[in-house]
């Protein structure tokens, strides 16, 4: 049997005209209590977070009170956020979240059983405890996320970059794994600047992030260490391999087609790269990169140079 799906937009706004009886259709929850006290609960209990994870945690939970679920799964489409709870099952119901004409995300019900229309109904009502508390979580997240992000690469920031190294040296130490960082320095950079203004040169910058980024894993993380410098971290990857990685940073970088009147922007970079050493502190390391880096200019650039 194919598995019978259903797709709809929820207004908030609709769904309160619907929850004030102005709907139409469809006919009211048959337990009117059960719906009514769950929804206040839900309003207070919602409220005491600002975490996408906790709200729709606490959400599935308490829902199941009143419909029985298998799963939830919430999608932000523009904003790479995913979040899946329990078991996945056959039958699902999906809504697509939004208020005053602001996206707020995809959500879907999944259950093992078809999904009844009362029920339906109730979780569309529920569902209009999400508007407030959703919306919050997600301008917290965009304000975290913005805090810790350079604005004009979209990699990192320093403060995004000084937690995540002392957290993985931290990791690596306890787990005994390997651990590397690459510090990454464009190539004459000021000559693009120079010759051909300050914007080119940005759209430059923004151009060698996006393949650094795009020839790394997932876990592998990208920080501006600053001007035009990056600093990439590789957790659980020895010097071996932090080096083949490097490599092929440095021949992405060097294959990129920069084009500028007609012109092509012939860009290269250097990279100094360091694995932590028994006992190091991330400043040890960092420092070992940089002078890996410097010897890989002082070497000729285009290259990459293994600290010592
Ligand atoms: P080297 O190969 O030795 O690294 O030479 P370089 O020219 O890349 O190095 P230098 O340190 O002399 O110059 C770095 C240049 O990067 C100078 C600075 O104006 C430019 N720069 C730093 N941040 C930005 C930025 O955000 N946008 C632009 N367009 N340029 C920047
Ligand atoms: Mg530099
Ligand atoms: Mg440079």
């Amino acid at each position: 049997m194919p598995t019978p799906t259903r797709s709809n937009t929820i207004d908030f706004d609709a769904a309160k005209l619907q929850r004030l009886g102005f709907a139409g259709k469809r006919r009211p929850s048959p337990k009117p209590v059960s719906l009514g006290e769950l929804r206040r609960q839900l309003n207070l209990q919602l409220q005491t977070s600002l975490e996408a994870e906790r709200i729709l945690g606490l959400f599935f939970q308490e829902v199941q009170r009143l419909v029985p679920l298998d799963a939830l799964c919430y999608q932000h489409s523009n904003d790479d956020l995913r979040i899946e709870l329990g078991q996945r099952a056959p039958h699902s119901a999906a809504y697509r979240l939004s208020h005053d004409g602001q996206y707020l995300g995809d959500i879907t019900f999944r259950r093992a059983l078809r999904f009844d229309e009362g029920e339906l109904a109730q979780l569309e009502t529920l569902l209009s405890c999400l508007l407030f508390p959703l919306r919050n979580a997600l301008l917290y997240r965009e304000a975290v996320l913005s805090a810790l992000r350079d604005p004009l690469t979209q990699t990192g920031n320093r403060i995004a970059m000084n937690q995540a190294l002392q957290r993985e040296v931290d990791i690596a130490k306890r787990s005994s794994q390997p651990l590397s960082v690459l510090m990454v320095d464009i190539d004459h950079f000021k000559r693009i600047n120079d010759n051909y203004g300050h914007s080119v040169g940005d759209e430059a910058l923004r151009e060698v992030a996006g393949v650094l980024k795009a020839s790394l894993r997932n876990i592998d993380m990208v920080f501006r260490y600053g001007g035009e410098e990056f600093l990439v971290l590789l957790s659980n990857t020895s010097s071996e391999v932090a080096a083949m990685v490097g490599e092929r940073l440095r021949q992405a970088v060097h294959n990129l087609q920069v084009v500028f009147q007609g012109q092509a922007l012939q860009m290269s970079i250097s990279l100094g790269c360091a694995t932590l050493q028994a006992g190091e502190s991330v400043d040890g390391l960092q420092q070992r990169a940089d002078q890996a880096l410097y010897q890989a200019k002082r070497n000729g650039r285009n290259r990459l140079n293994l600290a010592s």
